[in-house]
């Protein structure tokens, strides 16, 4: 359609120019509206000044004169760190929204019924959305697949009446919805990571929570009951919950039973005829992937057929390659313990290379996974306490440094306690090393698929 702007007359404000950011910004001027952008770093305002976008500090604009403070996922609006813009938006009384609140709305001004799906959760949220916007798409559906995981959801196709908006969804984008209500809101989980940014578990779950927020009856919410906090997010929602599990018989739901994958009605799919979905966090996914897919009307033949042929996503146990039969596995996106206790199930044996930016706990809490490592190469920041961790525990370990250094380790380790798995799977962010956790996931593997040419 020529002449669509459901935005003119508008003004916003966005500020953080990144990935999403500036993508955002063209598309909102595209559609009609008035757009000053802003990052705290110079070489990002360049770029923006470059692309022909208005450059300037909206704080620094008396009155915070916009309708609107589109504010990077990644910068705080909340206390303790409140970005300026933010607090300049706060004091005008000005929203301050997510890219996925504005989609939604030029979509309603399409004008389209395109129904939304945000997914969100601690773990499990972009494989649970790549595993969506799969099942839908090989069905034949028309499909847009975005926000925290891929694209931009700003950036994303208009689709029609039959449509659908499958959006991975953070706690810091749900904090930024006004009008935006999602047909089907999945929370998988919830553990303790991100308490940085939301002071304490009730900040956290009221953030996730906001994915059922103006949910209404024939609307559904998708939960994971596998961790304490299941039951207490099932109360009072206004959707049809639909309990999810990856090891548990669950009321009304979906789970698995083994590596059967079923619900009430019989069985959806074997897990075992997967190609990239192991370990019971993983059924715990496709749990909530077909809950989602059997609401938007596709056959239990078409999700099995789906689950099969999934072809999984980089830095999550991503076999990369092999040297002398030991395989070298990518779980770059392992940035808490958590998920680092997840890998470690999914093997009986490995030297495991970890360290980053520590998160808080270390790698303690998965002391009872500890027997599973032969050995520990360490790096990073988090190396001295985790490295003291390990002592403590009686587990052999050294300390690289550097990504770089810890594979040579972490074969020569391998060959000399006969292991045939060497896992990267950090508990920690890279930030002190690397700019997030796909460029030392993509790191990992250039230096082993080398070495693999060279031994
Ligand atoms: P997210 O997008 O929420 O960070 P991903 O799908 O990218 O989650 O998975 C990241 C890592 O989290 C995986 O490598 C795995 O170790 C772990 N993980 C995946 N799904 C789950 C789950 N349902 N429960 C717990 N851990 C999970």
């Amino acid at each position: 359609k020529q002449n669509f702007l459901p935005f003119s007359g508008q003004r916003f404000a966005v500020v953080g120019l990144g990935r999403a950011g500036l993508p955002s910004a063209r598309r909102l001027v595209e559609w009609g509206a008035e757009v000053l952008c802003w990052d705290d770093g110079a070489a990002a305002r360049a770029a923006a000044a470059e692309a022909g976008l208005k450059v300037g500090d909206p704080a620094l604009v008396p009155g915070f004169p916009f309708d609107a403070l589109l504010l990077s996922p990644g910068i705080p609006h909340i206390l303790p760190r409140v970005h300026p813009a933010a607090a300049a938006a706060r004091a005008a009384s000005v929203p301050v929204l997510c890219d996925s609140e504005l989609l939604f709305r030029a979509v309603r001004a399409w004008p389209s019924r395109a129904r939304f799906v945000g997914i969100t959760g601690t773990n499990g949220k972009s494989t649970t959305t790549a595993l969506v916007h799969h099942l839908l798409k090989r069905a034949g559906r028309a499909v847009e697949v975005g926000g925290n995981l891929g694209p931009a959801a700003l950036g994303l196709r208009l689709l029609g009446d039959d449509g659908v908006y499958v959006l991975e969804m953070s706690s810091y984008m749900l904090e930024r919805l006004a009008t935006l209500r999602f047909d089907v809101g999945v929370v998988l989980n919830l553990s303790p990571d991100h308490l940085d940014r939301h002071g304490d578990m009730d900040g956290y779950a009221a953030a996730k929570l906001h994915v059922f927020d103006r949910q209404e009856a024939g609307d559904l919410a998708v939960i994971g009951m596998d961790d304490a906090s299941g039951a207490r997010f099932a109360a009072g929602r206004a959707g049809t919950v639909v309990p999810i599990s990856g090891h548990t018989p669950q009321q009304g739901g979906v789970w698995a039973e083994g590596r059967i994958l079923r619900d009430g009605t019989g069985i959806i799919a074997d897990l075992d005829t997967a190609r990239a979905l192991p370990g019971s966090h993983n059924a715990q996914n496709a749990a909530a992937a077909a809950a989602v897919a059997l609401h938007l009307g596709l056959t239990r033949a078409e999700i099995a057929a789906g689950i099969a042929d999934f072809p999984g996503l980089p830095h999550r146990q991503e076999a990369v390659g092999s040297i002398d039969g030991i395989a070298f596995v990518n779980d770059s996106k392992a940035t808490n313990a958590d998920s680092t206790e997840r890998a470690l199930a999914s093997y009986d044996r490995v030297v495991l290379i970890a360290g980053g930016v520590p998160k808080e706990g270390g790698l303690a809490p998965l002391a009872k996974l500890f027997p599973r490592i032969a050995h520990a190469v360490l790096i990073g920041q988090a190396a001295p306490d985790f490295a003291a961790t390990l002592a403590a525990h009686g587990v052999a370990h050294e300390v690289a440094g550097t990504l770089q250094a810890a594979i040579p380790a972490a074969l020569a380790a391998a060959r000399g306690t006969g292991t045939r798995v060497v896992l990267l799977s950090p508990a920690c962010a890279s930030f002190d090393q690397f700019s997030g956790f796909d460029a030392r996931g993509d790191a990992f593997r250039a230096q082993v698929t080398s070495m693999m040419e060279t031994v």
